[in-house]
């Protein structure tokens, strides 16, 4: 199983950081998929970065490498990831929501859907949910509006996308800063991954 992990936001895209900048979503997200993939690759898992590059990469471009190895290796054996922060109002300000959720594409594959459940059982477990309601599937779309994830729904191998926390909430970006967040962040995804792929 080539396990494909895509760091989100470059280091130039506008905006994308907590209201005093403490936190900024390029280079969490970063942090997070260089340790994700870092461990995976230390237990004999073939994990590789999407996006290495520390700008921001078309999503055109990721789609491309992506499914480049999707046709290479099999979409079958493939699975992406792509890491983020979530945020509750984009206007530079402090806001209530908090916790971790978990995305698929509206066209998304039962493995998909099966990925996205496995890593919000984690999250569960973990007590990071915060003030959002799980829903019963356990995965979340973008159920209000008409447009899909375009990473999501253009790759052709099972893919989420993980919103870690929200960066506009005080008590998640000191989470998400704080060693021990960081860590256990990385180990969430590293042993919802492990889980489904031995789930196959
Ligand atoms: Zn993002």
């Amino acid at each position: 199983m080539k396990i494909l992990i895509d760091n989100g936001h470059g280091i130039n895209t506008a905006g994308k950081c907590s209201p005093d900048k403490r936190l900024r979503e390029y280079a969490w997200s970063r942090d997070c998929a260089r340790r994700l993939v870092a461990a995976l690759s230390q237990e004999g898992y073939d994990a590789e970065l999407i996006t290495p590059e520390d700008w921001d990469v078309k999503l055109q471009t990721r789609v491309a490498r992506v499914n480049n190895i999707c046709k290479a290796v099999g979409s079958r054996n493939c699975l992406l990831v792509s890491i983020h922060n979530n945020a509750g109002g984009g206007d530079g300000k402090w806001h209530d929501a908090c916790g971790w959720s978990v995305f698929v594409s509206k066209n998304s594959s039962e493995n998909s859907k099966k990925l996205a459940r496995m890593l919000t059982v984690e999250a569960m477990k973990r007590e990071l949910m915060g003030n959002r309601s799980v829903p019963l599937q356990k995965y979340w779309t973008w159920s209000w509006t008409d447009k899909d994830i375009y990473i999501l729904k253009n790759t052709a191998c099972p893919a989420v996308l993980t919103e870690n926390m929200f960066q506009d909430h005080k008590g998640d970006v000191d989470y998400l800063l704080s060693e021990d967040g960081m860590k256990e962040l990385v180990d969430l995804h590293f042993v919802s991954i492990i889980n489904y792929i031995k789930s196959l």
